[in-house]
């Protein structure tokens, strides 16, 4: 072995080694889904409550079947970046049906909801412009501010008044500013105050962009965080994934059709890349049909996680995301490992995916679980709860 690969052979060792000792050293456990909600993991079969496939459409037969079809006739891959020969017409069908379910004009399709944001955020604002972003927001729009070169400010969690205090201060310094926040908040499961914020940013003169990732397919009837009190709100930027409730694989952006052209023309992460492969494309576009006709499909994780919520004298959930708050990492991790011995799958969600001392286990519910899970899997949380 070469002295710098011993280098950084140690380099590595030192800096797990850190992880291991505060807990947050994480490790890839496989982990093979079947249908119903039902995983193989360490030899153990499991019920999961840990995952984004709110509607089981993952293994819905019509979705299989679109999926196999298209790889039979279109092949695997798709060939090139969308720009070059990768185009295959079916990201115009899904681009329709998703602007469509959105009530937008135009919809565009990334590799993932990952490369979207990294792609649209850079291609809206620069240097001279400002970016406010909710502290909670995901990961990957946090990247995209930083990718775009802006001035961040973030603000407190769901805080209208401070979004509107920083807008008076620094709104009229910058060229364009654009708000980002989750849709529903993919840790915490609650919901950004949409029309605050839509009515704070055209006051302002502010561009609102949200990420919908776990909002389309499961709440508002499927229809996403853009819907309050039965009324759309015209959020002119919404981003989002079909890796969740639509069970494929791909990110989006909804907008006005010169963004999307903007994006078509501007978006590296969209140019740069290879498309989405035809059977995956087929998978998101059977998928958004059933999400679009089935509102008993798409009222049901929620109704599930009410009734988990209930269960426990939690506060009513907003959405199919409830958190148990645990504190310390040490503690959630024994959690997480009882609740598999007990045939459950609950992950523990430590720092740095959430702030210090805020160690959690997130609990997802899906319309594949049947009542009797759910009530079980409650009498299992409420045992951890007792222990405190
Ligand atoms: C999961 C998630 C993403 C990432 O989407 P992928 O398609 O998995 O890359 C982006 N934003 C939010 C809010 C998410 O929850």
């Amino acid at each position: 072995m070469g002295l710098s690969n011993a280098r950084l052979k140690e380099f590595a060792q030192a800096k797990l080694a850190d992880l291991e000792k505060l807990d947050l050293r994480r490790e890839l456990a496989d982990t093979a889904r079947f249908s119903g909600g039902k995983i193989h993991r360490s030899a153990k079969k499991l019920i999961s409550f840990s995952c984004n496939d709110y509607l089981g459409l993952t293994h819905h037969p019509d979705v299989i079947k679109a999926s196999q079809e298209a790889t039979q006739t279109f092949g695997t891959g798709s060939g090139g970046s969308r720009l070059v020969s990768g185009n295959n017409p079916l990201n115009s069908q899904l681009e329709a049906l998703l602007s469509k379910i959105k009530g937008t004009e135009d919809a565009v399709i990334f590799g993932s909801g990952y490369l979207a944001n990294v792609g649209v955020i850079p291609s809206l604002v620069g240097r001279d412009d400002l970016i406010l972003i909710d502290e909670l927001s995901h990961s990957c729009l946090f990247a995209g501010a930083k990718l775009a070169n802006a001035n961040i400010i973030p603000f407190k969690h769901r805080d209208t008044t401070e979004v509107s205090n920083l807008l008076s201060t620094h709104r009229k310094l910058f060229r364009h500013c654009l708000v980002l926040t989750d849709g529903v908040f993919s840790m915490d499961g609650d919901i950004a105050p949409i029309l605050e914020l839509h009515e704070l940013c055209e006051k302002n003169g502010a561009w609102l962009m949200t990420d919908d990732a776990h909002g389309l397919g499961v709440i508002h009837e499927g229809r996403g965080s853009s819907i309050v009190d039965g009324y759309e709100v015209p959020v002119p930027l919404q981003v989002g994934t079909l890796s969740k409730a639509v069970g494929a694989y791909g990110g989006y952006l909804c907008a006005n059709r010169e963004i999307t052209e903007l994006m078509r023309n501007r978006a590296r992460s969209l140019m740069y890349t290879t498309a989405l492969p035809p059977g995956t494309l087929a998978a998101a576009i059977a998928a958004l049909k059933i999400i679009d006709t089935n509102i008993e499909l798409t009222n049901r994780p929620l109704a599930f996680a009410r009734l988990f919520s209930d269960f426990l004298s939690l506060e009513p959930p907003e959405s199919p995301i409830v958190v148990i708050q645990l504190g310390n990492p040490e503690r959630t991790i024994k959690a997480s490992k009882w609740l598999e011995e007990q045939g459950y799958l609950a992950v523990a969600i430590r720092p740095p995916t959430v702030p210090e001392g805020t160690s959690r286990l997130r609990c997802t519910f899906s319309a594949t679980h049947t009542q009797d899970q759910v009530y079980d899997f409650a009498k299992k949380v409420q045992k951890i709860l007792e222990k405190k």
